[in-house]
């Protein structure tokens, strides 16, 4: 029998499968296929060093010659487009098509867009992959300081914008909601974004409508913003993602918000796993999906074992975190409405702040800006299921360790 483990999708989760079943011995049974034209690369510099600095190149998890050496075959530059699940083939748009016995969906997610500025624009950006990136950091440069409208103030967004700061644009958020992050931060963190982000010259504003783009010779020149009519110059639209799960809807797999798989990764054919932004698991009786690293990450380690015939079921300690400008935010835990605060002052040179929240007694989420040590303190609270009181957080001078 088909003895080949097919992965599909180039990211962070692709990349740490190849390195877990490599690390396993089964490297030779490992097919990649990548639509990108790139091997699998680092992700998080791409709205920050990588957009600021022109002659940094990007950062690859593994060299081609790795992946030969593991006897890994990598498909660049194509992409599967249908999968066969009763002969258990997988089909490339380029016509190949390889059988599996195991096949695992790493496919991410693609950038929500604005119907209003759909098709190819010349200043109208996204960013999810390095050729959005190289756009970018071509624009921003060739315009050597002018105007960014970013729309959208969640990661992508603010992320950029700090960037943009930094390039000497002047920048413009408009975001829908009534706070910065609102799908994944507190708004005690979001008030310290905000005030940083103003304090870098940058204009935010809420509640924003975006209506009608005037668009002519290929670029947007005004864009309908609370029914004025504004002139954009260079334009980010950063309003989130939506999983890729259009092979796994049309293979009949079970699909919510992302590729619905159980504790080992498993989809409902279990031939199929999914891993990292594109699946959705349950996590403490909630089905969530997650777009970080760690996730990507942990959740491969996960399939990997499970692939390898040894598996173990994936419970998290979810973090993030984000760099805007001089801000370092780092979560762990999952942030939800209807939780108690609790402030932690963080290091007082750096502006440092924590933010411990609580569900009754139990400690669910901590959320640091610019107070590393404490978040690293919070990760291991968290993951020994470690509740500290109120009390004993909010006071700096209790050494977080000591609550361990
Ligand atoms: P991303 O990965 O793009 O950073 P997030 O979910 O972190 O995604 O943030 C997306 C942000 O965009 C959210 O704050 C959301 O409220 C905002 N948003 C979504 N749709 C619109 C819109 N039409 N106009 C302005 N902001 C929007």
């Amino acid at each position: 029998m088909n003895r080949n483990i097919v992965i599909v999708g180039g990211g962070h989760a692709a990349a740490q499968l190849c390195n877990a079943l490599a690390e396993g011995g089964a490297g030779a049974r490992v097919h990649v296929v990548c639509e990108e034209a790139t091997h699998p690369y680092q992700r998080p510099p791409l709205s920050k060093s990588y957009l600021k600095n022109p002659a940094e190149a990007l950062q690859l998890h593994r060299d081609a010659p790795w992946y030969i050496t593991q006897g890994i075959q990598v498909h660049l530059g194509d992409r599967a487009t249908h999968i066969d699940r009763s002969a258990r083939k997988v089909r490339l748009a380029s016509g190949t098509e390889i059988e599996y016995e195991s096949l695992v969906l790493a496919t991410g997610t693609r950038a929500r867009t604005l119907p209003q500025l759909e098709g190819p624009l010349a200043n109208v950006m996204s960013l999810r992959n390095v050729a959005d990136a190289e756009a970018m950091r071509a624009r921003l440069r060739a315009e050597g300081g002018g105007r960014l409208t970013v729309v959208g103030g969640g990661f992508i967004g603010l992320e950029v914008a700090a960037t943009a700061r930094h390039l000497g644009f002047e920048v413009q958020v408009l975001e829908a909601a009534s706070r910065l992050l609102s799908r994944s931060a507190s708004p005690e963190l979001s008030a310290i974004i905000l005030a940083h982000h103003q304090q870098m010259g940058t204009e935010v504003r809420f509640g924003v409508r975006i209506g009608a783009a005037r668009i002519e010779g290929g670029r947007v020149l005004a864009l309908e913003v609370d029914g004025v009519q504004e002139h954009v110059f260079e334009l980010l639209v950063g309003i989130g993602a939506v999983p890729e799960v259009s092979l796994a809807q049309e293979a009949g797999l079970e699909v919510a918000n992302g590729i619905v798989v159980d504790e080992v990764m498993r989809s409902s054919d279990p031939a199929i796993l999914a891993v990292g932004d594109c699946s959705c698991f349950d996590y403490r009786g909630q089905r969530v999906r997650l777009e970080s690293v760690q996730n990507a990450n942990d959740q491969a380690k996960v399939a990997a074992a499970t692939l390898l015939g040894k598996p173990a079921a994936y419970h998290p300690t979810p973090w993030f975190w984000s760099d805007q400008g001089g801000l370092r935010l780092q979560m762990v835990g999952l942030w939800r409405p209807g939780l108690q605060a609790v402030a932690r002052p963080g290091p007082a040179a750096a502006n440092g702040m924590s933010f411990f929240h609580y569900d009754g007694e139990l400690l669910v989420a901590v959320e640091s800006a610019n107070a590393p040590i404490d978040h690293m303190m919070a990760r291991r609270l968290l993951e020994k299921g470690a509740s500290p009181t109120p009390q004993q957080v909010a006071d700096p001078a209790v050494a977080l360790k000591t609550l361990l």
